[in-house]
């Protein structure tokens, strides 16, 4: 009854550059069939793109150590100090994993460990600065979320601006907002309560815009969290972006995979993924790049470039995910055919100044 009173006066809304608030998303998301949260993502995505055209990039995780002290219940990847199987990788294994998706012309590579309490700010400083020294810009790096970037200052007694200039001087460019999860302090209480709290991320995410490096906004659902929790992160992303004027580069929402961890449940199907995509699209109105999370949703992400994504990562390897249950295709014309199967034109979008070309033929 709601929605048939409402809808065409959101529609109308979106149309004139409007946008929903907080209780229209969450009858929206109670009350809409997925044909109208796509015509409501829809709208919200063409302020910004071409219809039917999407961009994606070859990434590849690198998790250079697994030693965690954050013990977080959905976490099928850390290991405590001391344990056997506990591990920080030698730099030339990390150089063999960039130079196999160099090869074949992806640019962008992602660190993600854990909070190791032995890796302090020098061995950031001289990693980073080794990987500038030895490729230039033929590649780009996240160099580590957020709530890493909170942990390597503490851990090293400093703060985080003097650690965003050293970082800065060995040539970081970019952190991502990894680490947020959900951003209601409900949920982390519950389930990562050492994982820091939302405004010590949010805090944290200002200075990185601050320092002058980039940043992106980040979401994982299907865990235990409640609808209030999903809309309270979407809403603390929203007025984040307002108040820094536009600070975040993208924003990317993938699902927790529930094996091999103490929190375990089951997935949350193909279609939440897509209705939740679509109402990201349409309450953060206010952030350019939605993208789909090929990693965690394979086929059904590129499924999503109709709830309103535009951008997607073709994964190469993340341990983190494998190991609670991810299973990457690294067949990425397979992943594109995907993609045009919805109708859609897919174009590599280059993140390093100076990339090799792509090996991989295009996909129209
Ligand atoms: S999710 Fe990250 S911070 Fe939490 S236990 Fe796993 S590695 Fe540590």
């Amino acid at each position: 009854m709601w929605l048939d009173m409402n809808f065409d006066s959101i529609e109308s809304n979106l149309r004139q550059g409007g946008r929903i608030s907080r209780a229209d998303a969450e009858r929206l998301w109670l009350t809409a069939g997925d044909e109208q949260l796509q015509t409501l993502a829809n709208i919200v995505r063409e302020r910004y793109h071409e219809p039917q055209c999407a961009t994606y990039l070859l990434m590849r995780i690198i998790n250079y150590t697994n030693v965690c002290v954050a013990k977080c219940d959905y976490c099928s990847f850390y290991r405590l100090p001391k344990s056997s199987e506990g591990y920080v990788r030698s730099k030339d294994w990390i150089f063999s994993k960039i130079d196999e998706l160099l090869q074949v012309g992806g640019d962008l590579f992602a660190f993600n460990g854990g909070f190791n309490p032995e890796l302090k700010i020098d061995y950031y400083v001289d990693l980073f600065g080794s990987i500038r020294q030895k490729y230039g810009e033929q590649l780009e790096f996240y160099a580590m979320t957020v709530v890493e970037l909170l942990y390597i200052a503490k851990v090293s007694k400093i703060t985080v601006p003097q650690a965003l200039v050293c970082l800065k001087e060995a040539g970081v460019r970019w952190i991502t907002g990894g680490g947020a999860e959900i951003l209601a302090d409900s949920f982390r209480k519950r389930h990562s309560p050492l994982k820091y709290t939302v405004a010590e991320y949010l805090d944290t995410q200002a200075k990185i815009l601050e320092s002058g490096l980039s940043t992106t906004g980040t979401m994982v659902i299907g865990f235990d969290e409640t609808l209030e929790e999903r809309l309270d992160h979407l809403e603390t992303v929203r007025l984040f972006q307002d108040d820094t004027k536009g600070g975040l580069f993208s924003f990317l929402c993938w699902t927790y995979k529930p094996y091999n961890n103490d929190l375990g449940g089951s997935e949350i199907s193909a279609g939440e993924y897509l209705r939740h995509l679509a109402l990201c699209r349409i309450f953060l109105d206010n952030i350019k790049n939605i993208r789909t999370s090929v990693l965690t949703q394979n086929a059904n992400a590129l499924k999503g470039l109709t709830y309103g994504a535009n951008d997607f990562d073709v994964p190469w390897e993340d341990e983190v995910t494998q190991m609670a249950g991810a299973v990457i295709e690294q067949d990425v014309l397979r992943i594109l055919g995907y993609a045009k199967e919805e109708g859609f034109k897919t174009t590599y979008r280059h993140v390093a100044k100076h990339p090799a070309p792509l090996a991989i033929p295009a996909v129209s």
